[in-house]
């Protein structure tokens, strides 16, 4: 079989997916598709789909895994953080003309909750990573 017709036959089955459990590759189609807990990730356009990822699992057992491992592990300073990532993102040179206060308010976040996810990054990279600010924005 050529290149050529290999990529007609897989276009017609349809897309392809794994299972991000054990990484089980087969068809979109026949993969559960889940919604995880996942404190890292935030919805670039839908903000009430933040904190819960869509991926898929082969079986059932590995979708119960994931969903297990997404909950077990979730962490609100993260999650707090990656919400003040989305915010910040078009205009990180922004960052240091804003107050604390202005912060929290434009990632959604009390003065609280954006003061312990500044704290969770420099327990993570040390007291300095989030100066210079472009670094707010980087990463996932
Ligand atoms: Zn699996």
């Amino acid at each position: 079989m050529t290149m050529y017709q290999h990529a007609m036959k897989t276009a017609a089955r349809g897309p392809q997916a794994f299972c991000e459990w054990c990484g089980h590759t087969a068809l979109e189609a026949s993969l559960h598709q889940i919604v995880v807990a996942d404190s890292s990730y935030v919805d670039p356009t839908d903000f009430t789909r933040d904190g819960r990822r869509r991926t898929h699992a082969c079986c059932t057992e590995h979708a119960s895994r994931l969903m297990d491992y997404g909950t077990r592990t979730w962490n609100d300073e993260q999650f707090w953080h990656a919400k003040l990532r989305r915010a910040t993102r078009h205009c990180p040179q922004a960052v240091p003309t804003r107050t604390p206060e202005q912060l929290a308010s434009q990632a959604g976040l009390t003065a609280e909750q954006l003061a312990r996810a500044l704290r969770w990054k420099d327990q993570l990279h040390g007291p300095h990573y989030h100066r210079p600010v472009h670094h707010l924005s980087t990463g996932r």
